[in-house]
């Protein structure tokens, strides 16, 4: 039988936490999928030169309409 003094024990209880983060980061890492991430978004932020708000064009097109103003902006 094994027996368990406390730097076995403190070495465990500190182990099992880090070996579910790998995990986790190992599942997420190669199961993520296309996800959308902020520096996809980033690229799709404008911002309207008529009331300089700024927005996230997510829409595929040459003329995006600000949603403030309403104005309509060519690409
Ligand atoms: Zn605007």
């Amino acid at each position: 039988m094994i027996q368990v003094d406390i730097v076995l024990a403190i070495a465990i209880f500190l182990s099992i936490p880090l070996a579910v983060v790998f995990a986790l980061w190992i599942f997420y890492n190669f199961h993520g999928g296309e996800e959308k991430t902020a520096a996809d978004s980033a690229e799709q932020v404008q911002q309207c030169p008529y009331c300089t708000c700024v927005f996230v064009n997510d829409k595929q097109g040459d003329v995006v309409m600000c949603p403030k103003c309403k104005s309509y902006i060519a690409e």
